[in-house]
C-alpha cells in the first residue's frame, strides 16, 4: 500500500525523473531532451522506446511527474465491497481497477493506467457517488487484475455476504449475545464457507485469515506459494473468527491463548479434513487452517502408475504387519509420493503409524508426522530411537544414509515393525549390496527385508495433440529385445507421440507417470543376499522369478500410447 501523497513535484519531466533515479544515462537524457525539442515528440514516446526501461518503472515515474501515488497491483489484495462499486465493463472500458474502499471517508481507491483521465474519474465520482483517491498503475496490470479479480467468484460472493453482516451490525451495537446470533447467521457462515470452497477449488494447502490493523487479510497457499486473495473489512472479523472457532470446537470466548482444533468440510465429493490453528496477534488472532485432503489429494498406487505384477508384488510385502520395504531412484522420482500412496492405503484406526521426514511434504489426517532437525539433535537415528519407545506399527523413515539408521531400521523391523524407507541406487536389486555397505548384518537383512520398489518418473504424451506414427525398425527392436517375452505377438506397428499444442505448451506433454519394478525378497533372493550379493546377480534372479523392470515397465507404457521411448531411455540413463 502507498503512503499518502508525496510532496508536491518540482515541475520535473518524465526523462528528469528517470535520470534521477539513474533509470537513463546523461547521453540518454541529453538525447531525450534534444529529440523532443527538434522533433516535437514527448518525453513519454521517447523514453518508451528505451528497451531498459520496463513498464513498471515508467509507470512509476509518470506517478511521480504528476504527484501521483504509484500501486503495483501484483502485490495488492482487493477489497470485494471496492469491486462492487464499479462493474467489470466499466472497469474494462476505462482500464482501471477499485481495489480499497474506505467506510468512514467514503473513499474508494482506484488505480488507473491513465490516472489523469478525467473523464472516467468524473464517470466513476458519479456512477458511485463516492470520493475517487486515484493510484497509477501500469496497464498491464490493471489488464490482469480486471482479468483475475472479475472473473473469482469468491470476491463476488463473499462481498454480498459481507455486506449483510455489515448492514446487521450497523444497526446495532454488538455486544457478546449479538456475536452468538450473527455467527450463526447465514452471512457469515456464507463468507466461511465460501473461502473453503475457494481453497479446494484452487488446491490451496493452507489457508491464513490475518486481522491486520484495519482489514483482515485472507491468503491462500496453492503449489507452495502463498496469495493474497481477499481483503475484508475489520468489521466481519469477530464473526468470521468466531464463526470458525465454533466449527473446530474453540473456545469463543477465549482471545490470549493459541489454541488448535478440528472440522471437516464438503465440497462435491471431495471431503477435505481441516486442521485449525489460532493465535492471538495484536491486532486481532490469526487463523490458518490447513486442509487435509481425504480424498483427491493423494493418488492411489495406481493412479501414479504402479500396476499389474509390481503392484501386486508390493501390496503384498505391505500387507504383512513387519518387516522393511525399501523404495529406490534418484532425486526427484517421486519415491516420497510413492510412500504417501502407500500410508494413506495403510491408515486405519487400527494402526500407529509414525513418519520422520526431511522435510514434511503432505499432510496426512491421522499419521504422526515429525520432521527431522539436526540442529536440536532431532535425527533420522535419534527419531526412530524415540518411535521405538511410542508403540507405532508401521514407521517411515525419509531416507537410509547412515550405518545407525540402517541397524535401527532392521532392529525395528524385527520387534514387529513394518518399516518404510528410501535409498539412492539407480535399481532395485542395488537396494541390498548398499544397505550390506551400510553395515546390515547380511543375515539379519536377509530376514527382514522384504521388498524393494524402484521407481523413476517420465513425462505423459499430451491426450490433445497424440498422434500415432510407424517407429523406425531399430526402436522396434530395442523395445523387442527389452521386453522379452512380455512383447505382444502381433508387432508393434505404430507408436504415440505428442505434436505439441497450446495446452502443452508445444512440449507434446502434459503430465507425469511413474515406471516401477518391485522385487520382492523371496527365498532365493534370501539366499542371495546371504552369499556374496551383487546387484546384477539379485537382478537376474529377479527377472528369472518373474520381475518386470522399470526399463520394461516403461516400454509397456509406451506401446500402451502413455509416454514415448525417448523419455524412458532418459529416464532410465540416471
Ligand atoms: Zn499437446
Amino acid at each position: 500500500m502507498p503512503s499518502d501523497f508525496q510532496a508536491p513535484a518540482k515541475n520535473q519531466t518524465l526523462s528528469d525523473i528517470l535520470f534521477e533515479e539513474k533509470l537513463i544515462t546523461q547521453e540518454q537524457y541529453n538525447d531525450i531532451k534534444v529529440k523532443s525539442a527538434a522533433q516535437n515528440l514527448s518525453e513519454e514516446t521517447l523514453v518508451s522506446g528505451i528497451k531498459t526501461i520496463t513498464e513498471a518503472q515508467l509507470a512509476e515515474a509518470k506517478a511521480k511527474m504528476l504527484n501521483i501515488p504509484y500501486i503495483a497491483l501484483e502485490e495488492t489484495s482487493f477489497s470485494p465491497q471496492a469491486l462492487e462499486y464499479i462493474s467489470r465493463a466499466v472497469a474494462e472500458r476505462f482500464l482501471l481497477i477499485p481495489f480499497m474502499y474506505d467506510d468512514k471517508t467514503k473513499i474508494l481507491s482506484v488505480a488507473m493506467s491513465n490516472p489523469v483521465d478525467l473523464d472516467a474519474i468524473s464517470f466513476v465520482q458519479q456512477k458511485t457517488g463516492l470520493t475517487i483517491k486515484t493510484f497509477a498503475a501500469t496497464p498491464s496490470e490493471v489488464t490482469r487484475a480486471i482479468d483475475t479479480q472479475y472473473r473469482q467468484e469468491i470476491v463476488g460472493e463473499v462481498g454480498q455476504a459481507v455486506k449483510e453482516t455489515e448492514e446487521f451490525s450497523k444497526t446495532k451495537t454488538v455486544d457478546s449475545k449479538d456475536i452468538a446470533q450473527i455467527i450463526k447467521e447465514a452471512p457469515v457462515a456464507k463468507i466461511v464457507s465460501t473461502i473453503l470452497e475457494y481453497a479446494v477449488n484452487s488446491r490451496a494447502s493452507d489457508v491464513h485469515i490475518e486481522p491486520q490493523e484495519d482489514r483482515v487479510r485472507v491468503r491462500y497457499r496453492i503449489d507452495g506459494i502463498l496469495y493474497d486473495r481477499l481483503s475484508l473489512p475489520k468489521s466481519v472479523q469477530e464473526a468470521l473468527i468466531s464463526r470458525i472457532k465454533i466449527l473446530s470446537d474453540m473456545k469463543i470466548d477465549e482471545h490470549r491463548t493459541p489454541q488448535d482444533g478440528r472440522f471437516n468440510f464438503r465440497v462435491d465429493n471431495n471431503e477435505v479434513d481441516l486442521r485449525i490453528s489460532v493465535l492471538p496477534t495484536v491486532f486481532g488472532e490469526k487463523i490458518v487452517m490447513r486442509l487435509l485432503r481425504k480424498s483427491g489429494g493423494i493418488p492411489s498406487l495406481g493412479e501414479l502408475g504402479l500396476t499389474g505384477t509390481s503392484l501386486k508384488n508390493l501390496e503384498t510385502a505391505m500387507l504383512r504387519p513387519h518387516g522393511i520395504i525399501i523404495v529406490v531412484g534418484p532425486t526427484g522420482s517421486g519415491k516420497t509420493t510413492t510412500l504417501y500412496s502407500v500410508l494413506a492405503k495403510l491408515n486405519t484406526t487400527r494402526v500407529n503409524i509414525m513418519t520422520l521426514e526431511d522435510p514434511v511434504e503432505y499432510q496426512i489426517a491421522g499419521i504422526n508426522q515429525v520432521q527431522i532437525n539436526p540442529a536440536v539433535g532431532l535425527t533420522f537415528a535419534d527419531g526412530l530411537r524415540s518411535f521405538l519407545r511410542q508403540d507405532p506399527n508401521i514407521i517411515l523413515v525419509g531416507e537410509i544414509r547412515d550405518n545407525e539408521t540402517t541397524e535401527l531400521a532392521i532392529q525395528a523391523a524385527l520387534t514387529g515393525h513394518l518399516v518404510f524407507s528410501t535409498l539412492h541406487t539407480s535399481n532395485a536389486a542395488g537396494a541390498l549390496p548398499r544397505l550390506v555397505d551400510l553395515g546390515a548384518e547380511r543375515f539379519l537383512l536377509a530376514s527382514t527385508m522384504t521388498a524393494v520398489l524402484g521407481q523413476r518418473i517420465v513425462r505423459k504424451i499430451c491426450d490433445n495433440c497424440k498422434t500415432s506414427y510407424t517407429p523406425l525398425p531399430q526402436i522396434v527392436d530395442e523395445i523387442k529385445n527389452v521386453l522379452g517375452s512380455l512383447y505382444p505377438a502381433e508387432g508393434v506397428t505404430k507408436l504415440y507421440k505428442g505434436n505439441g499444442c497450446d495446452q502443452c505448451g508445444s512440449s507434446g506433454y502434459l503430465g507425469r507417470i511413474g515406471i516401477f519394478e518391485c522385487l520382492p525378497v523371496t527365498d532365493k533372493i534370501t539366499k542371495l543376499v546371504l552369499s556374496n550379493p551383487d546387484s546384477s546377480s539379485i537382478e537376474r534372479e529377479a527377472i528369472a522369478e518373474g520381475m518386470i523392470t522399470m526399463k520394461q515397465d516403461g516400454y509397456l507404457k509406451v506401446l500402451q500410447g502413455i509416454t514415448t521411448v525417448e523419455e524412458v531411455l532418459r529416464v532410465a540413463q540416471e
